[in-house]
């Protein structure tokens, strides 16, 4: 298969974890006869050092071309106090925009040998295996009306929370095509007793699901769903949530796993004529100044998203499953780096890489 894939390293430990993470996707396509096609691009704080904005037209262009694109991470501390559109953050709205990826996908898993890394007690979160479906493009992030005015008596800030039915059902599909590949169950959250905005969302995913007999689906009110992702983690599968409300609670999950290091992430759009999806794919992290060029970073979400492009983007599950199971066979091995709190000496960046590198050779 052809992969046609843009490397948007970042700022930061966004370029050593990429490295790491390229590394990988390269020794995949070895092993399995893959033609694979790296372009590199500019984004963030290095792209505004060396163009002068945080997302030039030229990696906007490269996205467009590429069947999916990996990023590191953005940010650098020279920028904290730049106006709004010189800030490499903007850099990151601004790819998600231009790619239309409208369907953020964090999975949220744990792993045997980092148990004792999560906040909760091992056998409430052992055997978690879950995925949160955002929708990342509307909402109430998005909506106008919005503002603070001041009408001399008093000041008053206004946001609008909207859906249409379109946005509802595009990122519904995209949770009940996941769930089929999982374990069949998706659970729908929403806050319905009290806002119109998600009585449409509960009906729309409710019809949505017809579509999908063989998929279970039940609703949540986003505050329960808060108190069982800690409760009763094990309970969920897919998750599907609206803007605001995934942005919460994904971070809720996140901290499930152990360390930030761990998580990756990927955004999703519509397919290519080519079969492939339109996919971003980041680890969850950012540019972590503090220990940045220090080859200390844990690449295992930028790694992990790999996994993830190789399976959403390009449907090679095989694949995707054995970097999985590679970064497992890594972690159990103990050769890990300091945010996870080794025995011995913590692994380098580019140690971790080529132990992952090893194991999916010997998959
Ligand atoms: P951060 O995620 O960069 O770092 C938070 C803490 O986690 C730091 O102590 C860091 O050392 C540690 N950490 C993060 N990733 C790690 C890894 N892979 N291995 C080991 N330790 C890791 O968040 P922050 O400090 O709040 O932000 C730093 C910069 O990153 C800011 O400019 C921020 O805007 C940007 N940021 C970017 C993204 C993104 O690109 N998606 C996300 C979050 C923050």
């Amino acid at each position: 298969m052809q992969l046609r894939v843009l490397v948007l390293p970042g700022d930061g430990i966004g370029t050593e974890v990429t490295r790491e993470a390229v590394r990988v996707l390269g020794r995949v396509a070895a092993k399995w006869n893959h033609e694979l096609t790296l372009t590199e691009g500019l984004l963030g704080g290095i792209a505004i050092q060396k163009t002068g904005t945080p997302l030039p037209d030229e990696t906007s262009r490269l996205a467009a071309e590429a069947d999916a694109t990996l990023m590191g991470a953005v940010g650098l501390p020279e920028f904290d106090n730049a106006p709004p559109d010189k800030r490499p953050e903007k850099g990151l709205l601004g790819i998600r925009r231009a790619l239309g990826v409208y369907a953020n996908l964090r999975p949220v898993r744990t792993y045997a040998s980092l148990l004792d890394s999560s906040p909760l007690k091992n056998h409430l979160v052992e055997g978690t295996d879950m995925i949160i479906v955002r929708e990342l493009t509307g909402g109430i992030y998005y909506g106008t009306p919005r503002g603070i005015t001041e009408d001399g008596a008093e000041t008053r800030a206004v946001n609008t929370m909207t859906y249409t039915r379109s946005e509802i059902e595009r990122v519904s599909r995209m949770a009940f095509h996941l769930a089929r590949a999982r374990r069949k169950k998706v659970t729908s959250v929403d806050k319905s007793n009290v806002l119109e905005n998600s009585q449409l969302w509960r009906r729309v995913v409710t019809e949505v699901a017809r579509e999908y007999p063989d998929v279970a689906l039940d609703h949540l009110l986003v505050d329960n769903c808060a108190m069982q992702l800690v409760l009763n983690p094990r309970r969920f599968d897919v998750v599907l949530t609206e803007n605001m409300f995934g942005d919460i609670l994904s971070d809720e999950g996140a901290v499930l796993a152990g360390s930030i290091g761990m998580l990756p992430s990927a955004s999703i759009g519509d397919q290519r004529p080519s079969g492939a999806w339109v996919g971003l794919y980041e680890p969850v992290h950012g540019s972590a100044p503090d220990i940045a060029g220090q080859n200390k970073a844990n690449p295992l979400g930028a790694i992990g998203s790999v996994a993830a492009m190789l399976a959403y983007s390009f449907g090679l599950k095989k694949e995707a499953s054995a970097v999985e199971a590679a970064i497992e066979a890594v972690l159990a091995s103990g050769r890990v780096t300091a945010d996870l709190q080794p025995s011995g000496a913590p692994a380098t960046t580019e140690q971790v890489g080529e132990a992952v590198c090893v194991a999916i050779e010997r998959s």
